[in-house]
């Protein structure tokens, strides 16, 4: 494709600005209990009640000592003993040393533990002979999460790492922003549902399904419409009860220029919405724009384009809209490539790949193969997509390339 045919197209990057320009994350909150709260977004950020650790405690199993007394002796009588959960106590005598282990609070005035493989016990009490520093062996209180810090800002998604750090501090409530709520329908006369056998002209309806599993992983809460003929009528009816249910509405299909593309013409009457063709490959064709109360998106029919345009497009504005300020876009990494990559300058291209690790420690790819939008199993043969700037050409094995690796929405790792 030549630059003519392309100059009118808008780059990833102004469609990401204006979907998140244009678009206000949910304001709502709850408050649940810690243990139901994984892939949930904070709406407020944790703060520490307490120091973790919440004492001075022993990272070892040894002897708790004060500096000075072993300046003036190599050998101290032991006086007492510190367990976890028990503390030494009563008075500690000068010139001597406790036995401690650990997690034991470390006895007032110590300021190191040595180790028990470092002391050698004899009939007046322990012998010391490595040096000691100060503070050696010792944990101290709040080392690891200082009281009134804040744990988590605002917008995290609460994963299997952070949830027990929240429950290390006591915490059994949390408060977390309100699940989106999306609706998705699919158009096309040509769609079977799933588990009906085909008639002549039909496929089954994959866009739904792909969709509805991306939305789940991404912790919304789905309201599925089914499949809709490529009628005015019943879209119509269908853009107006999915705004009444849902923040965010997603249909595929009907937004190219097509004779039975009716979804444009529908949008016009019932929302405010920009169609865009955008310079990426594939999925050039997308709407985006608002209802009368739901934000709407418009993803190609193609199901490579479908799934294409909701990961670099709707997973961000998912993002936004959950409050979930913490999202990273996906990381991309230099790779060479192995295999030659056609692709002609004026739309960033996102090939499928897979992705290794060669002899020599690098990072190699090579294509899945055929790159057609309707090449589904491009995304199960592959484990990343090669992203191919706008302005480049073929490219030849042995180039580098940059890549960036599935993320949970299109494999399970
Ligand atoms: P459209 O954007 O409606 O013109 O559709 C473009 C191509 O994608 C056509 O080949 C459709 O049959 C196909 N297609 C549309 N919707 C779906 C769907 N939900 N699942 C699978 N293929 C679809
Ligand atoms: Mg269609």
């Amino acid at each position: 494709m030549d630059h003519c045919h392309t100059s009118g197209l808008i780059s990833l990057e102004q469609a990401l600005e204006k979907l998140l320009a244009q678009t206000a994350p949910l304001i709502v909150t709850e408050t649940i209990n810690l243990t139901e709260s994984a892939g949930r977004i904070t709406a407020t950020d944790i703060i520490s009640p307490i120091n973790v650790p919440p004492f001075d405690n022993s990272a070892m199993d040894g002897y708790a000592i004060r500096l000075a007394d072993l300046n003036e002796n190599e050998t101290l009588p032991v006086a007492g003993k510190a367990l976890a959960g028990t503390a030494f106590q009563g008075e500690w005598p000068t010139d001597s040393c406790i036995r401690i282990m650990t997690g034991a609070p470390i006895p007032s005035g110590a300021d190191a533990v040595v180790m028990q493989e470092q002391v050698e016990i004899t009939e007046i009490g322990a012998r010391f002979t490595s040096p000691v520093k100060q503070g050696q062996n010792i944990r101290t209180i709040g080392e690891d999460i200082p009281q009134n810090s804040i744990v988590l800002p605002k917008g995290t998604k609460l994963s299997t790492t952070q949830l027990p750090l929240v429950a290390a501090l006591g915490i059994t409530k949390v408060d977390v922003i309100r699940k989106l709520k999306v609706a998705i329908f699919s158009t096309g006369d040509e769609l079977q549902a799933i588990g009906e056998p085909l008639q002549t002209g039909q496929i089954y309806d994959t866009n739904r399904f792909a969709v509805r599993l991306m939305l789940e992983k991404l912790g919304c809460e789905v309201i599925d419409l089914g499949a809709l003929p490529d009628s005015p009528k019943t879209l119509h009816n269908a853009f107006a009860e999915a705004d009444k249910l849902a923040d965010l509405v997603i249909s595929s299909g009907g937004v190219s220029v097509g004779e039975a593309d009716y979804t444009k013409q529908i949008l016009d009457e019932v929302g405010k919405i920009s169609f865009w063709k955008l310079a990426i490959k594939p999925g050039k064709p997308f709407a985006f724009g608002k209802l009368e109360n739901a934000w709407f998106c418009g993803l190609p029919g193609n199901p490579v384009s479908a799934v294409l345009t909701f990961y670099q497009l709707v997973q961000p504005l998912i993002a936004h809209l959950s409050g979930f300020t913490e999202w990273k876009p996906p990381m991309r990494l230099n790779a060479k490539s192995t295999t030659p990559l056609k692709k002609s300058p004026g739309r960033l291209d996102f090939q499928r790949g897979i992705a290794a690790i060669n002899q020599d420690g690098e990072l190699e790819v090579r294509t899945t193969g055929h790159q057609g939008s309707h090449i589904f199993s491009s995304y199960s043969l592959g484990n990343c997509f090669i992203v191919l700037e706008r302005e480049r050409g073929h490219v030849e094995a042995g180039e580098t390339v940059q890549i960036e690796f599935f993320n949970h929405l299109l494999k399970n790792q």
